[in-house]
Order: C-alpha cells, then sequence, then structure tokens
C-alpha cells in the first residue's frame, strides 16, 4: 500500500536527499522532526450560544536560519500529521528561496464553510490567543493557508497588538493593504508559480502562446494562476475545478466567469457552455500543463502514469507522493515541485515582514520585480542542480534547500 500520511511523506524526501548530500547522522535526525510543537484547546462561543472546543496545532519545524514563518490551515481534516509535513515543506521553501527565515506552520480543526463571520473571528482570535507567547515578528510568523484569508490576519494582527499593547502588524503576514499588507501578495503565490513555468517552457523548448491548461482547485493560488496564465503567459485554460468538480472547455473558460459562477453557486460547476469533468479525470487531460493547486496526495502511483502534460507545475503543497515522483520522472514530466513552485506567497510574505519593519511600503511593480528575480533564481538553481546530479527536480529543490539548512546548524554549533 502506498503510503499517504504527508508527515511520512516528507520524511521519505528528505531520506532521500540525505543519501544524496551524504548527511551526518545528527544533522539528518534534527532535520527529520520539528523543533517545537504547541497543541492548543480553544473554546469558543458560538452564534447559538453553545460553547465548542477546537483543537488547534502550531509545528515550529526548524529555526536555523531564521524565525520561523508559514501560514496556518482551517480545515476539517486538520491533523498534526498534516501540519508537521507542511511545517518541514516551509523549512525549505524558505531555504530554497535564500529567504532568513525558518519553516513553522499551523492548523485548527474546524469547518469554515459551516461558521458565520462572527464564529470565524472569535476562532481565529481565540488561537492567537492560545499561541500568543511563542509568536511575534522576530519569533514566528504566521500566515494565510487553506481556508484562511487577509480579513483572518487583519484579526490575528489585532488579537496580536492588543495583547502586546502597541501595534505590531509583522506578527502575521497576508494582511490586508489598510492595515499593514503589502502590494501583490494577494496574487503571490499563483504569479511566483506561473514565472518559474515560464523558466521551464524556456529550459525546455516549450511554446506558452495557446498553451493549453488545466488547474486543480480554484482557491487564491487556482484562482490567479488561471487569470495570469492566460494575462502573462498568453495560455488558454481549458479545464478547472474545485473541491465539488470541474469544468472543461476546449475553447478556453473565461476564469472571471468562473469566478462569478462560484460566487453565485459556491462551486465552478455548471458554468454555462462548459461540460462536466471529475477532479480525478481533469489530471489526466491530454494538457501543456497542469496545476494542482488544492490539496496533498492527488497524483498518486494510481494515475501518474495517466498524466500526459508536459509540465506539472505544483502550486499545492505535497500534491504528487514519491512513488508517483518516480513514475513522472520515468515518463518524462518535468514537474516544478512545490517547494519551489508555490514559493511566491512566503516570499512576497517575507517582503511585507521587511517593509513592516521599515514602515515603508513599496509599490506593486517593485514587489512584482523583486519576485520575478528570487523565483528564477530559484529555478535556475533547481533546474542546474537536476541536472548535475541527474536527480529529478523534486530531489534537486531538496539539495539545494537542505544544504544550507544543515551549513547554518553547522555553523551554529548545534551539529
Ligand atoms: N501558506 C503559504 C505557503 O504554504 C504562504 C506562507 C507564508 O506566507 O508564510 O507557502
Amino acid at each position: 500500500m502506498e503510503k499517504l500520511n504527508p508527515f511520512e511523506i516528507a520524511q521519505e524526501q528528505l531520506d532521500t536527499c540525505a543519501k544524496i548530500l551524504n548527511l551526518d547522522q545528527a544533522t539528518h535526525e534534527l532535520l527529520r522532526r520539528p523543533m517545537r510543537e504547541i497543541w492548543v484547546s480553544l473554546p469558543v462561543r458560538m452564534d447559538d450560544g453553545s460553547t465548542k472546543v477546537f483543537q488547534g496545532f502550531r509545528v515550529q519545524y526548524n529555526d536555523a536560519k531564521g524565525p520561523t514563518k508559514g501560514g496556518i490551515r482551517f480545515h476539517p481534516q486538520e491533523t498534526i500529521d498534516t501540519v508537521r509535513a507542511l511545517a518541514a515543506w516551509m523549512t525549505w521553501k524558505c531555504s530554497l528561496l535564500d529567504l532568513p527565515l525558518g519553516g513553522g506552520k499551523g492548523g485548527v480543526i474546524c469547518n469554515p464553510k459551516e461558521m458565520s463571520q462572527g464564529e470565524l473571528e472569535r476562532l481565529s482570535r481565540a488561537y492567537i490567543r492560545a499561541i500568543h507567547p511563542f509568536i511575534g515578528p522576530d519569533k514566528d510568523i504566521p500566515a494565510p493557508d487553506v481556508y484562511t484569508n487577509p480579513q483572518i490576519m487583519a484579526w490575528m494582527a489585532d488579537e496580536y497588538s492588543k495583547a502586546c499593547g502597541k501595534n505590531q502588524f509583522g506578527v502575521v503576514t497576508g494582511k490586508p493593504l489598510a492595515v499593514g499588507g503589502s502590494a501583490g501578495r494577494g496574487d503571490a503565490t499563483a504569479r511566483g508559480g506561473l514565472y518559474t513555468v515560464r523558466e521551464a517552457a524556456k529550459a525546455l523548448g516549450i511554446d506558452l502562446k495557446g498553451a493549453r491548461v488545466a488547474i486543480q482547485g480554484f482557491g487564491n493560488a487556482g484562482y490567479y494562476a488561471a487569470v495570469l496564465a492566460q494575462s502573462m503567459l498568453g495560455c488558454k485554460i481549458v479545464a478547472v475545478s474545485d473541491s465539488r468538480g470541474g469544468i472543461f472547455n476546449e475553447q478556453g473558460i473565461d476564469p472571471e466567469e468562473a469566478k462569478a459562477h462560484k460566487g453565485k453557486t459556491g462551486s465552478v460547476v455548471e458554468l454555462a457552455g462548459t461540460s462536466s469533468i471529475t477532479n480525478e479525470a481533469l489530471l489526466e487531460l491530454d494538457v501543456d500543463i497542469l496545476i494542482p493547486a488544492a490539496l496533498e496526495n492527488v497524483i498518486t502511483e494510481r494515475n501518474a502514469a495517466n498524466v500526459k502534460a508536459k509540465i506539472v507545475a505544483e502550486l499545492a503543497n505535497g500534491p504528487t507522493t514519491p512513488e508517483a515522483d518516480d513514475i513522472l520522472y520515468k515518463n518524462g514530466v518535468h514537474v516544478i515541485p512545490d517547494f519551489l513552485c508555490n514559493a511566491g506567497g512566503v516570499t512576497v510574505s517575507y517582503f511585507e515582514m521587511v517593509q513592516n519593519f521599515y514602515m515603508y511600503y513599496w509599490d506593486e511593480a517593485e514587489v512584482h520585480e523583486r519576485l520575478d528575480k528570487k523565483m528564477t533564481v530559484a529555478y535556475k538553481s533547481v533546474f542546474d542542480t537536476s541536472k548535475q546530479y541527474e536527480i529529478n527536480m523534486r530531489q534537486a529543490a531538496y539539495v539545494v534547500a537542505v544544504k544550507r539548512v544543515a551549513e547554518a546548524m553547522k555553523l551554529r554549533g548545534w551539529v
């Protein structure tokens, strides 16, 4: 049976890298486990007057290179192992982009779709009250992730600021512009990912004009990926999906129409002029570029051989299992691995932190230019490493990222 526990997968990926780098045993062992985990119980007054107790986590995986950084997910299927894996991947992501940050992640088990705005606000504030001693602008800096958004970040920054008796906007990133957010943060994950797609297409000699794109997931990352793949790269979006199903149109789908339809009905499915397609079938479409932009473990040993895309751009965290990685590599599919492809989000988060510290804000063009530079350099270092070591792109990303964290740990005298 294929292993689907995200943390075991993250550990297995690291083990492969440890072999390639010939890591010493202590370094390997430290990198296999989180530095610190915080488990919290959150009593929240619900609209009907009852009190519900939610379970929350914050995993601070490794801070050798700087304060820990990473988003918070609100999800009914959240588990400590998912958060651990995501925290590990944040560590590699920040290192790969050469940010002076470590990695962390948070999660709360809840179903935001069934909660009112008031309940979400009280839950967000309760979470920050509970983890307040362990976070801070120079300690651990949360951000949005699955089912959390700029409004939630604003409540969280406010709750932390109140506890400190002064404004501390820099404690979280991904905030709205009016309360210390950065220009360009909204679409940063997708934009950064598409810069890497552009570089991949150059390296592989693929023409992006009119290239066919399928996107799984229509949240923040998926929606902006659709918009920018069309407007910035000139691609054609032939399929998109969300948790309720997908839509297909050979002639192309207008991302704004899909968004408006989702706004009205709660889903992209049944958008006029499109045919229905399952999430599974979307992954196997005959397209040039496949963008998983939802959750973990969607490309597995069961369907990897059926993936026809030339480029798989992983905007989601952990969409591909190690078994599937081997199959894709053998079949010549070029995978832009998650912690490279989706690093645009945390990179602009880092820019947001810098602007918060400086109390001086950049315009959008400056953010785009700096993001492009960071993503392009990271892509090239991974691509070159994959050629040099004759390994796949994920293993190459691990080699670049883990080397830097290991060096920091050595210099600090930890190992
Ligand atoms: N949640 C995003 C990620 O997985 C962004 C994290 C951040 O901005 O700190 O990379």
